[in-house]
């Protein structure tokens, strides 16, 4: 073919292309018509909505690394995974992992040194005793529970970078990604709609949300804050975002009851129990979900006054608390553009 024929045949096909793709600025269809995809992945309803595409195999692209994600990182019904090849080696021998699982392990650790132990990525022997999510979760024997808290210590998970490799120094010990593989998904996701030139989405895992760009019409995309006493789609507030992703973790997500007492999911390492303190959610507001899923799960064990601290010292990061007598707290970067929606709950300033 000649250079000229060739070059009036790209001018073409970009001309196609911006007429097909580039419907982004035509806001009104785009917003009325975005593509929706739904899936049931590591454990919660996945939804995808894009605004500026129709191609569905962007979104089965990102379902699939979804997967992947959840093959190599599950503890719970996957024969194999790369966690419970490591799991079952505890005290034994390294094993060799993939850059996925060593990536989430690392910042799994170093959210574990930054809340000095209250956040433990090797609090699987004690997530494992009280089965919470499933039909038989119970509370655990004293002894049993003591014992566990024996065998959490993530200083005695071994990183080697250079080798990809990790290693639990002492047998019984059990790795637990669930506070943040999820949040890891949902930012691969975001690359994946990046990657293929996605401007506009919305993304949710479960109570992880991210947001592409803005809203298709300019204007920033309006994330409802859960009310964590209603049933899920009730919102005490609302935040203005672009490209940020916003993370609530709730002791009210997962919990059982036995003999009139509520025990929810997110546990104290040194004691083996769920931790109490006045705190009933909280949502984290930043660029990468594994940050933020840590962060949530973080400010939920540490409670308000120590969690506030934190998240108002660390950089990018901004956070809303909900006490459980129905208090707001917002740190300074989201105090003002919070709305709070409904009248039940107030805003301290
Ligand atoms: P959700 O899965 O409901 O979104 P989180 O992100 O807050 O909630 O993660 C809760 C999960 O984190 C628990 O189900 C458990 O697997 C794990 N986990 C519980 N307590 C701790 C802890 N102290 N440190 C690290 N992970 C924890
Ligand atoms: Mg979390």
């Amino acid at each position: 073919m000649n250079r000229s024929i060739k070059s009036v045949l790209t001018i073409f096909i970009c001309v196609i292309l911006v007429f097909t793709s580039g419907c982004k600025n035509n806001t009104k269809q785009s917003s009325a018509n975005p593509l929706i995809k739904t899936n049931f992945i590591l454990g919660t309803l996945i939804e995808i909505k894009v605004f500026d595409t129709k191609d569905e195999g962007i979104i089965d692209e990102a379902f699939s690394r979804i997967s992947e994600i959840e093959s190599k990182m599950t503890i719970n019904n996957a024969e194999t995974s790369e966690v419970i090849l490591l799991n079952n080696e505890a005290g034994q021998k390294e094993v060799k992992v993939s850059p996925d699982t060593f990536y989430v392990l690392e910042k799994g650790k170093y959210f574990s040194e930054l809340s000095k132990g209250s956040f433990d990525i090797t609090i699987g022997s004690i997530v494992k005793l009280w089965n919470i999510g499933t039909d038989y979760a119970a509370v655990p024997q004293q002894a049993q529970l003591e014992e566990a808290v024996k065998l959490v210590d993530y200083n005695k998970l071994v990183l080697n970078k250079s080798e990809y490799t990790a290693k639990l120094e002492q047998k019984g010990m059990k790795v637990d990604l669930g506070a943040i593989a999820k949040g890891y998904a949902g930012d691969e996701v975001a690359a994946i709609l990046r990657k293929h030139g996605v401007e506009h989405a919305l993304i949710s895992l479960g109570g992880n949300m991210l947001v592409i760009g803005g809203n298709p019409n300019g204007s920033p995309w309006k994330i409802g804050v859960q009310n964590p006493f209603d049933a899920r789609g009730a919102y005490i507030g609302i935040i203005p975002v672009k490209d940020k992703t916003i993370v609530t973790s709730g002791t009210y997500e997962r919990y059982f009851e036995e003999k009139g007492k509520l025990y929810h999911h997110i546990l104290d390492p040194k004691t083996g129990y769920p931790v109490e303190n006045n705190l009933i959610s909280v949502s984290i507001v930043t660029d990468f979900s594994i940050d933020a899923d840590a962060l949530s799960t973080i400010t939920l064990l540490l409670g308000f006054e120590e969690g506030f601290k934190l998240m108002e010292s660390l950089e990018g990061v901004d956070a809303v608390f909900i006490t459980n007598d129905k208090k707001v707290y917002a740190t300074s970067g989201l105090k003002d553009s919070l709305t709070i929606v409904n009248n039940e709950f107030k805003l301290q300033k």
